[in-house]
């Protein structure tokens, strides 16, 4: 291949790298790389399989990454300090993606040594990167001090360069976010507000996005529960079209929590299966992809959870109870269940619909939880109408707790489907000395829960 021959592959290489045809540029990038090995030519070998990276990162091909990167590693000391400071984001990116946290975060400390010498913006970037994975990890206090780092470069920066307002916006957003995850919503709402007057955000970015779910959870903190919702709901069908709500499990979760305490079930629901099936996706193309270590993290973070919710009221499912009775194998601990079971529910599915039937059990399941809300209660939707509820408290002090909810359940007028209906339930209550004996305690509260209902329903048998 002659010089000028690659001299003009080189130019049109750039041009297409300019304008974003990434796809397009990596063939062009092979053929250059393998020539500039041939003649080692090793400082431009780097720099190509560095844009190389960047193109499969843009493309959100991060498991193609992994090669270049070992290719690069040889010829390092090669890199101009902008292409190290790549190289080493690649691979923080590729260490995160597999889940190697301690690695992950090894690799960022690098980048941002490097960063402090590049008088660009690529302090912000990797600030506001670094932080986010703090935040993953929950170390909040030093994602904080990533930011204040590329907040401090911020402000030495050109405010009328576009990718300084970008980048900026991206620290901003790192702040809002720490700061609603920890719960100090004023100093959220102070920092949205001084993005929002900055004007850095262009209507129709990603970014845009990100500050109006941030926004969302700012006003219903501040109790501006509708327009809240209004926000949010706009969101969600942004998120659902795009398909990308994966990126925004943290989102999903606190609106989940935000509709159920609202009474807003259907929506609670609807969000809920929406993060349901997400984190389904992502496990499968974990799978499917070679981020096995991903999968495996996946598979026992994100769908332990998913593998003990009942979907229709979110409450625990019945599987919880085996994991608790294991979990509790030595503990010498009383034990008290009861088990709950709606009276005449049939005939409420044959009068209303199934439908109406299935609102009526969210809504037991939302009594229930509100009643019996406590750190050491569990509450079990076992299946069809019927709920457990597991109290680590000798009978005798349980025994308040759940004539509470009887009386609640009965007393409360519930509104479904323009109907309103009085429902009553039948509860049987038992208790052991030994926590691991949970299966003992739910079968005699199961045979009180059937004398219960022999005796005529809406009562109490074994307190
Ligand atoms: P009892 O007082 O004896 O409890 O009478 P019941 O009519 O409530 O009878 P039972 O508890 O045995 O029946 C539960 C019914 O719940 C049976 C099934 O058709 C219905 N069911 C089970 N799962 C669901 C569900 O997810 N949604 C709805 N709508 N109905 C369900
Ligand atoms: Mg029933």
């Amino acid at each position: 291949m002659s010089i000028n021959l690659n001299e003009q592959l080189r130019e049109e290489a750039e041009r297409l790298l300019k304008i974003g045809q990434y796809e397009q540029v990596l063939p062009l990038f092979r053929e250059l790389a393998a020539y500039y090995k041939a003649c080692e030519d090793y400082e431009n070998y780097v720099r190509i399989k560095v844009l190389m990276i960047v193109c499969y990162f843009n493309l959100e091909r991060v498991r193609f990454v992994d090669e270049h990167i070992s290719d690069i590693e040889p010829y390092e000391a090669f890199l101009t300090i902008a292409d190290r400071h790549r190289f080493y984001m690649a691979q923080a990116t590729l260490f995160y993606f597999w889940h190697d946290f301690d690695q992950c975060i090894e690799m960022y400390e690098k980048c941002i040594k490097i960063a402090e010498q590049l008088p660009n913006t690529a302090m912000l970037t990797t600030a506001s990167n670094f932080a986010s994975i703090y935040r993953d990890l929950e170390r909040y206090d030093e994602g904080f001090a990533v930011l204040e780092r590329g907040m401090a470069k911020a402000k030495q920066l050109d405010p009328t360069n576009s990718y300084v307002q970008y980048s900026t916006a991206e620290v901003y957003l790192g702040y809002i976010a720490n700061y609603c995850l920890t719960k100090q919503f004023d100093k959220a709402d102070a920092y949205l507000q001084e993005l929002e007057a900055l004007n850095y955000l262009q209507p129709q970015a990603a970014q845009m996005n990100t500050f109006k779910r941030w926004k969302a959870i700012i006003l219903y903190e501040k109790g501006l529960i509708d327009e809240a919702f209004t926000l949010f709901d706009s969101q969600f069908k942004v998120m659902k079209n795009q398909g990308d709500y994966r990126l925004h499990k943290v989102h999903l979760k606190i609106w989940i929590d935000y509709a159920a305490k609202e009474g807003r079930y259907k929506e609670a629901y609807e969000f809920a299966t929406v993060l349901n099936e997400s984190l389904e996706a992502n496990l499968e193309e974990a799978l499917l992809d070679r981020s096995s270590k991903y999968a495996a993290e996946l598979k026992t973070k994100d769908l332990r959870n998913l593998a003990f919710e009942d979907p229709l009221t979110s409450l625990n499912n019945r599987r919880l109870l085996t994991k608790l009775e294991k979990e509790l194998a030595d503990a010498p601990q009383t034990v008290t269940v009861a088990v709950l079971d709606i009276d005449h529910f049939k005939k409420i599915n044959d009068t209303y619909g199934h439908a109406v039937g299935d609102d009526l059990i969210i809504e037991m399941a939302h009594i229930i939880q509100r009643t019996m809300h406590h750190a050491q209660h569990h509450c079990v939707r076992f299946g069809g109408d019927e709920f457990i509820i597991v109290m680590y408290r000798p009978l005798d002090q349980a025994a308040a707790w759940v004539e509470r909810l009887h009386e609640t359940i009965q007393s409360t007028p519930l509104h479904l489907n323009d109907e309103t209906l009085h429902i009553t339930c039948s509860i049987g209550v038992a208790s052991v000395s030994q926590a691991s004996e949970l299966t003992t305690a739910t079968k005699l509260a199961d045979d009180n829960l059937y004398k219960a209902k022999d005796r005529g329903r809406n009562n109490i048998v074994g307190l």
